[in-house]
């Protein structure tokens, strides 16, 4: 029978019904008004009815991947830094809402659970899937089973310390890898250089409007020239490089699967990654290493989702 794939994100969540192979029948998107857990339950489970409807096939399963960071088995959802969230106990409250089991994990399990079943991993039994969007995430298959850890929260790539005591991160720590390389924080550095002043050619691209910057912007201004921005984006591309480099060295995938907002729509940047992954990977973790683009875009999550209910 067909499972519902949730896909829970800062601002909108998405439904699906998914069959069995992990192909979409039918989906829903809808903005959260009220970001308070009670409100996206209701929100999510209306989006769900959405798709259901429209599929018009029973479902006996959900799965929900959401940005944050999930404790094993209880469907609480610790931290998730853009819903404002601590300690919400999610799978419990979706659960009473629908009616069925509900199974909660990290957006980029689900994403990689996706990628291995009906993407990019199809065939791979060890997978190592680096995703650098608004943050930086990762998830580990090995044995072709999805590395979960003791506490659910394995493969938090992005909240790896990259500098001691360095810039504050969205979990509330600091020096962590995303406080440099996600995409919502090379916006905030940027802006940061816009706002000193000293980049001109960041004030020309921009026109002096900081809303316009994007993770292409800062690209687009260290590709030009600006010494600031090239030390910007240089410092991102060397931290994701080494983070996954030294992930290589130690999991020893045999295939490496990247994707994201900002790896997808920054070249430059991808170009560096892989260059430093290739460079500092041990070269017997690396031998054998297939690298391959995610496949399924913004479709992974929400395929893994409700695969994994499987
Ligand atoms: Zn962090």
């Amino acid at each position: 029978m067909p499972t519902l794939g949730i896909d829970l994100g800062g601002t909108f969540a998405r439904a699906a019904v998914v069959d069995g192979k992990g192909v979409i029948l039918a989906s829903a998107k809808v903005a959260l008004q009220d970001r308070k857990p009670q409100g996206v339950v209701e929100t999510i489970a209306q989006a769900a009815e959405q798709a259901v409807k429209e599929a018009g096939v029973k479902v006996d399963g959900c799965g929900v991947g959401a940005a944050g960071q999930i404790h094993k088995d209880s469907g609480v959802i610790s931290v998730a830094p853009n819903l404002g969230w601590r300690d919400v106990p999610f799978g419990q409250l979706l659960t009473k809402r629908l009616g069925f089991a509900v199974k909660v994990v990290n957006d980029l399990s689900a994403a990689a659970w996706g990628e291995l079943h009906a993407g990019a991993g199809r065939g791979a039994q060890d997978i190592l899937v680096a995703f650098v969007g608004s943050g930086v995430g990762s998830a580990i298959i090995a044995d072709g089973r999805l590395v979960t850890g003791g506490g659910g929260v394995a493969g938090e790539l992005g909240h790896i310390k990259v500098v001691p005591g360095g810039r504050l991160c969205g979990c509330g720590e600091h020096g962590c890898l995303e406080a440099y390389a996600g995409g919502h924080n090379l916006i905030a550095q940027t802006k940061e250089l816009l706002a000193s002043g000293s980049s001109r050619i960041l004030e020309q691209l921009t026109n002096d409007d900081p809303d316009t910057i994007t993770p292409v912007t800062l690209e687009t201004a260290a590709d030009a020239g600006d010494v600031k921005a090239k030390e910007i984006h240089s410092r991102a591309a060397q931290f994701l490089a080494l983070a996954v480099a030294n992930y290589v060295t130690v999991l020893n995938p045999s295939r490496l699967v990247v994707g994201g907002g900002v790896l997808m729509h920054c070249p430059g940047m991808k170009r560096q990654v892989l260059d430093g992954v290739q460079q500092w990977s041990s070269r017997v973790s690396r031998e054998g290493l297939l690298i391959a683009d995610a496949e399924l875009g913004d479709d992974s999550g929400i395929i893994g989702a409700a695969l994994l209910v499987k």
